[in-house]
């Protein structure tokens, strides 16, 4: 398996679960997890990280801005992104 180029993660406290992540990745980053939340709905998980050509559609389309996607350098989160 390729490594990650990103990091991606969601804020469980304002995810709604809509799925709209899911449903917009072409490169199907995104699954459901089992990690149910407080709203009683699994949590979308980045299942898939080392697909990410981070391009932020997911970032830009999450309602409720629960995505972030950080660019890795030298395997570290870049802190300029
Ligand atoms: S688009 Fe945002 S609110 Fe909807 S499931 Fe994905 S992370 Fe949660
Ligand atoms: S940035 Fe693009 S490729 Fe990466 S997870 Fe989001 S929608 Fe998918």
């Amino acid at each position: 398996m390729a490594e990650s180029r990103v990091d991606i993660e969601i804020n469980r406290d304002w995810c709604k679960c809509c799925y709209l992540c899911i449903a917009v990745c072409p490169l199907n980053v995104y699954t459901c997890s089992d990690y149910v939340g407080e709203k009683g709905v699994a949590i979308p998980l980045a299942s898939n990280p080392e697909k990410c050509v981070q391009y932020s559609l997911c970032e830009m389309m999450c309602p409720d801005m629960a995505i972030t996607v950080h660019a890795k350098e030298n395997g570290r989160v870049c802190a300029a992104n």
